[in-house]
This record gives structure tokens, sequence and C-alpha cells, in this order.
């Protein structure tokens, strides 16, 4: 308990999967959570979950791709709890098609979230982190950032390529601020983001094929969960992974080990 006791901390794309428990788990650790999702409802559900146990969160509505957006975010921020010490850009999607047929739309709408978003909170966050003393920012990427594969997500493996190596350079232009910038890669994690990935229509089904991809992929054969992500997540905000910055943080239960 206390991993990120008096730290404030902003989670993007908060409202499920990956993003939901690493907001409950900084603020079951001690951390003042601003809670952000472009869901209308989802970061109020979230914020509500944590003012339960005693936590310390405020939610707003935001889409990532928007600038003034961003900057309204982290004033907000700052108002309700007087600094900035942690960002997650958490929040993506990912759509799936082979090259030859992929849309333009699709791939610019895909772009868009998955690193214009990215771009705009490390943009905005710096001067507030700056003020703060530092502060440590964790960018999504995904195992699909570090390797090809020929499951139809060349336009996401593109997006996730982007965001691990524009987290090595933000690591080097802002470490003279105390500011650490490092990346998390997770492999096959069982979240709604994999209803897109497989639109079989029916969710019990697609389920079924995220099981049977993990059967094939994964080395112990098991689906990871939200948490196993928000584990690590916790560990890059804390001061416990102080000398790391530029890294990169793979959690996929060996995936890409061989
Ligand atoms: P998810 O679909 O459960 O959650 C994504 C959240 O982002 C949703 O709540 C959605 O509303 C929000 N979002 C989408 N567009 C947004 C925007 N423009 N502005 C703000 N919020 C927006 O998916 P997840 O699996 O929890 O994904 C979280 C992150 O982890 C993503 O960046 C994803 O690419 C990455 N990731 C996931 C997996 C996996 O297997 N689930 C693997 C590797 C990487």
């Amino acid at each position: 308990m206390g991993q990120v006791k008096g730290k404030v901390a902003l989670v993007t794309g908060a409202a499920s999967g990956i993003g939901k428990a690493t907001a409950l788990t900084l603020a079951r650790e001690g951390a003042s959570v601003m809670v952000t999702d472009v869901a209308a409802d989802g970061p109020h559900g979230v914020a509500r979950e944590i003012a339960d146990f005693g936590g310390k969160a405020q939610a707003l509505q935001q889409d990532t791709t928007d600038e003034s957006g961003w900057q309204e975010v982290i004033a907000a921020t700052l108002m309700a709890f007087g600094k900035l010490d942690v960002l997650v850009n958490n929040a993506g999607i990912a759509i799936s098609g082979s090259i030859e047929t992929f849309s333009l739309d699709d791939w610019r709408r895909q772009c868009a979230v998955n690193i214009d978003g990215v771009f705009l909170g490390v943009k905005h966050a710096i001067p507030a982190m700056r003020d703060s003393g530092g502060g440590s920012i964790i960018n999504l990427s995904s195992i699909a950032g570090l390797r090809g594969n020929r499951s139809g997500l060349a336009g996401y493996s593109a997006t996730k390529g982007a965001v691990r190596l524009f987290t090595k350079c933000a690591a080097l232009e802002f470490a003279a601020d105390k500011i650490r910038v490092n990346s998390v890669h997770p492999g096959i994690i069982e979240t709604p983001i994999w209803d897109a990935i497989l639109p079989t229509g029916e969710q019990g089904r697609n389920r079924g094929d995220l099981n049977q991809r993990a059967v094939q992929t994964v080395p112990n054969g098991v689906l990871g969960q939200p948490q196993d992500i928000a584990n690590g997540i916790l560990f890059l905000a804390s001061d416990a992974s102080a000398y790391m910055s530029g890294s990169e943080l793979v959690i996929d239960a060996g995936v890409t080990a061989g």
C-alpha cells in the first residue's frame, strides 16, 4: 500500500480495460487520480468507484485527439490537486484489416488516437510536471510495436512502433527536467479492444476466439488481465522505478521472448 502516496496522476482512456484498472490501482496506492475518457459517462463511474473505497479522484470527458481539450484537462488537474506527477497515455483504438483494403480514413483515425493523442499528452503535461519538480510519463505501446505480425494489424503496429520511439526521444529531451518517460508493451490482454479486432458480431464468440488466440500464441496459454498491466504501470509511476527512463516494459508472458 502507498506506493504512489501523495502523487497526482492523470489516466486517459480510463473508462475501460487497462486504463480503468490503472486508475483504480493508482488510487488504491495513494495517488489522487484525474480519470478521463472519450466515453461521456465512463470516467465518472470509475471516479465513483475510487471514492467508494476512500480514494481521491475526479473525472472528465476528454477526446485525446483534441489539443484544446488537453489544455483544459491539465488545467483542471492542477486546479483540483495542485500539481501533476504522473501521466498515463493509455487511450487507444485498434482497427484491423489488410493493407490493400484499409481505408485512408481508418488509417488517419487510428493514427490520431494512438499517436497524436500521445504526442499532445506529453506536450501539455511537460510544463505542469516541470513546475511540479519532475514526473513520470507512461505511454501505452504494445508488443505489436516491437515486431511485425501477419494478423491484419499493420496500421495498429505502425502507431505502436511510433509510440515506442517517440517515448525514447521524449525521455532524452526531458531528462534534465527530472521527467521520466517509458513505454509499456502489453501482450494479449482481455479487454473490449479485442471486440473490434475480432468482429464476429457476438461478444461471447469474440472472447472464445481471443482465448483460442492466447492458447496458440502465449507460451503459458493464458490471456493477460488488465491488472497485469496496471501493476507494471504502477511500478513505472512509483519512485521504485526512479532509474528507469526511455525503457520498454514488456508484459506479455513471454510472447516476444522467442
Ligand atoms: P479498451 O478498449 O478497453 O480501452 C480503451 C479506452 O480508450 C476506452 O475506454 C475508450 O473509450 C478510450 N478511448 C478511445 N479513443 C479515445 C479518445 N480519442 N480519447 C480518449 N479516450 C479514448 O482497450 P484496452 O485494451 O484497455 O487498451 C488500453 C491501451 O492498451 C491501448 O492504448 C491499447 O492499444 C493498449 N494495448 C492493449 C492490448 C490488449 O491486448 N488489450 C495489448 C497491447 C496494447
